[in-house]
């Protein structure tokens, strides 16, 4: 039972304190516009403080993209059913603004590996702050405890009613506004409040839904050995078959676990591995530990190199290898049309939440 109800009206309400409703609050405040935000949790961006190992990885400017063809190269790079919708945003705004924005804000960022660009004091906790003093200096209000139930539209002024929960003092508050944001994230970290509710606002307002699958996350396979192999980091390509044909490949480091297989080209590849497990088709990781020899290479080195991987019941690899690999090619007429050794599984589950 809810006591009373508050009524308060801000031109526009941004729905979600993550990254994406934070970004958009400062900017509409610095355009002029009455902005407010309500977030269901008692702090803002819970999911940032996840982010990146605890330290936010905020770009990567290894992709920063000066002339269109750079930007067009860069947006056929995003995983996305909508191709062509990263690029009028990447157009709008790269890699050189995300830097600048921050930097704006007073937060500078560094560079480790590979352009992986991160706060310099390398705490998410700094994103934060620094989120919460830009709200407080331009007079944006936050309502926290705030979990929104509804929203209506009308044709009439103001456009959007909002029905809200405030856990803390029990009642419902309704706020009005004429323009409004989602930014409700997705189903991932759903302790961090994305529990896709946001979904279900968008889809009352009329908004079709495209089904999520889960992405960015490790793959889960049938293999008998993957629990021997735990463990094991290697460079590697890691194909994704789909009813027996390839149909994406990524290249770096493979992590092996009793569960399956993770590191960054299975994060990569997790995506098109889901949506096609959603639709019921047969798919199966294949990975190549050799990528950068050939097949006849790799036949010659595993066929100088017999004696030390094919003796049965001396190390895991060696079982495995002799399970995959069969008999010596030498044993077999050295039939070199047979096809490269590969470590295959067939996928069984994809896990969601995990990067
Ligand atoms: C473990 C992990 C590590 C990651 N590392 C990185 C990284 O290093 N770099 C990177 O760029 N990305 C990283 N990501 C991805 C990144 O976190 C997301 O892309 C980003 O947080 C999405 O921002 P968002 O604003 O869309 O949603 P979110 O950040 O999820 O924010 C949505 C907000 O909306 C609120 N909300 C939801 N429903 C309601 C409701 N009904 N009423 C009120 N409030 C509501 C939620 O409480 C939440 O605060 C990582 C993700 C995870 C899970």
């Amino acid at each position: 039972m809810h006591d009373y109800q508050t009524f308060l009206h801000h031109k526009l309400i941004i729905i979600g304190a993550g990254a994406s409703g934070l970004m958009a609050a400062v900017t509409a405040r610095d355009l002029g516009i009455d902005t407010a935000i309500l977030e269901g949790n008692d702090r803002i961006g819970k999911k940032i403080a996840m982010t990146g190992d605890g330290r936010c990885n905020i770009t990567n400017d290894s992709t920063m993209t000066g002339t269109d063809d750079e930007v067009v190269a860069l947006s056929s790079q995003y995983h996305s059913s909508q191709a062509k919708f990263p690029l009028p945003v990447l157009q709008q705004f790269g890699i050189r603004q995300t830097i600048d924005f921050f930097n704006m804000l007073g937060l500078p960022l560094t560079k480790l590996k590979e352009g992986l660009m991160y706060p310099m004091s390398l705490q998410a906790a700094s994103v934060l702050d620094i989120f919460e003093l830009a709200l407080e200096e331009r007079n944006v209000p936050v309502y926290l405890n705030n979990k929104v139930l509804d929203v209506t539209v009308s044709t009439d002024h103001p456009r959007f009613k909002i029905t809200c929960r405030n856990e803390t003092e029990e009642q419902q508050i309704v706020y009005t506004s004429e323009y409004l944001f989602i930014c409700t994230g997705g189903l991932t970290g759903q302790n961090a409040g994305t529990d896709g509710s946001g979904y279900a606002l968008a889809q009352n307002m009329g908004h079709a839904m495209v089904e999520p699958v889960p992405a960015i996350v490790q793959l889960k396979v049938q293999y008998p050995y993957m629990k021997a192999l735990s463990g094991i980091k290697l460079q590697g390509r890691a194909h994704i078959l789909v009813n027996g044909e390839i149909v994406r490949s990524e290249t770096g480091e493979i992590h092996f676990a009793d569960y399956g297989f993770s590191g960054p080209p299975i994060l990569q590849l997790s995506r098109i591995a889901a949506v096609h497990l959603s639709k019921g088709d047969s798919v199966t990781v294949s990975v190549d530990l050799m990528p950068s020899r050939t097949k006849e290479e790799v036949i010659e080195f595993l066929e100088m190199n017999w004696g030390t991987f094919a003796t049965p019941g001396r190390g895991i690899l060696r079982r495995i290898f002799t399970q995959e690999a069969g008999p010596c090619p030498a044993e077999r007429g050295r039939n070199r049309s047979r096809a490269k050794p590969t470590l295959p599984g067939s996928l069984v589950e994809n896990e969601r939440d995990l990067l």
